[in-house]
Parts: structure tokens; C-alpha cells; sequence
């Protein structure tokens, strides 16, 4: 007979990130196998499928609903299951585990020693094709803003300096725009003859 199963290593409840989270019920020693992901074994083909429209249904919520784990060369694993506790557990740019496959299993492992009550988080990976869908709300010192892979995050961090590049010159842009407009009223309120546009240049 197998032995009765263990306490678990963690509980759900409300998480000051996103929803509901996944916390340590006590200390959990590093290289813990805490939890395993579960859910659905799919072919690429019905992964592909589902990944497109849970990516489509969170641009409409704006929740980072995708649950999709690579699971080997032919089969991912859907978590969108309510028995997946591993589904609850949120991302963050500061992780206490992360996911290994080990003999068929996702497992979440403690990269660190993790004491009771601590949130349970993971780096969940994502690539750069969607990042600006995905901000992070994990709040630690190191967070880069968008749920990414950190090997991306090099890249992410050009993509950010150049977009701010753009805003600061459009904001420039509209200063100056509306320095020109104040300008055209000054004007047109002392001359009022000719009611000729001010334009710059001219
Ligand atoms: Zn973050």
C-alpha cells in the first residue's frame, strides 16, 4: 500500500501580486520538489490551438492567462485545469523555484530555502513576441517590468530605452506644437488683419 500522502508543501490563498497565490504552509528546503503542474497532455498541433485563444481571451480580460508548459518535443501540458494548484502560482522577476521536467513530471523545485508564509514564484519564461501584453506587478527590487524570460532581458531592456526614446521625442514634439499654437494666438490677438497661419519656418 502507498503511504498516505505527505503534508503538502504549500496552501492557495490571496496573493498581493494577482489574485490568488501559492505560499510556503512551512519551511521548504531548497531543491524541494514542492508541487507538480498538471493538467491536460496535448499534441503541438491542439497546443498551438489552445495557446492562440487563451493569448486571445487574456488581451480581452487582460489577465496573463496562458497555462501551456512545454512538456517534450511532441507534447505540451494545458494547466487550465481547476485540480492544477501549480496554475496559481504566480510569476515573479525574483523566483524562490522553478519548473525542471523530471521523468515525464513538471516539478516547481525550491531554488533557495523558502520560510513558511513566503509567496511561491516562478520566472515564467515568456519570450519577447508579447511582452508588452504582460507588465509585472511582482513589485521586488530587481522586476523589469514585463513578464520575460530573463535571457530576454537584455533585449527587453533596449526595446524599453528606445521606446522611451520615441515618447520623449513625441512629447517634445507636442511641446512644441503647442508652443507654436500659443504662438498663432499671440499673433493673430496683436495683428488680426490678415488671419495668416504662423507656421514655423515661414
Ligand atoms: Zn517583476
Amino acid at each position: 500500500m502507498p503511504a498516505a500522502p505527505a503534508e503538502p508543501w504549500y496552501i492557495v490563498r490571496q496573493s498581493a501580486i494577482h489574485n490568488q497565490g501559492v505560499f510556503a504552509s512551512r519551511d521548504i528546503p531548497k531543491g524541494t520538489r514542492i508541487l507538480d503542474y498538471k493538467g491536460h497532455k496535448i499534441s503541438k498541433a491542439e497546443s498551438t490551438r489552445r495557446g492562440n485563444a487563451q493569448i486571445e481571451d487574456s488581451a480581452k480580460t487582460g489577465e496573463g492567462a496562458v497555462y501551456i508548459f512545454v512538456l517534450n518535443k511532441k507534447q505540451d501540458i494545458d494547466g487550465n485545469v481547476p485540480w492544477n494548484d501549480a496554475r496559481l502560482i504566480n510569476h515573479t522577476c525574483e523566483p524562490n523555484c522553478e519548473a525542471q521536467i523530471i521523468r515525464g513530471t513538471i516539478w516547481l523545485i525550491a531554488t533557495r530555502d523558502i520560510p513558511e508564509g513566503t509567496e511561491l514564484g516562478f520566472n515564467y519564461g515568456f519570450d519577447l513576441e508579447t511582452w508588452e501584453d504582460h507588465p509585472c506587478l511582482c513589485g521586488t527590487k530587481s522586476c523589469c517590468g514585463y513578464i520575460v524570460g530573463k535571457e530576454y532581458w537584455p533585449k527587453l531592456k533596449r526595446l524599453l530605452k528606445k521606446r522611451q526614446q520615441v515618447i520623449d521625442a513625441a512629447g517634445e514634439e507636442e511641446r512644441a506644437r503647442k508652443a507654436d499654437a500659443a504662438g498663432e494666438k499671440a499673433a493673430k490677438g496683436a495683428g488680426k488683419k490678415a488671419g495668416k497661419r504662423v507656421r514655423k519656418g515661414e
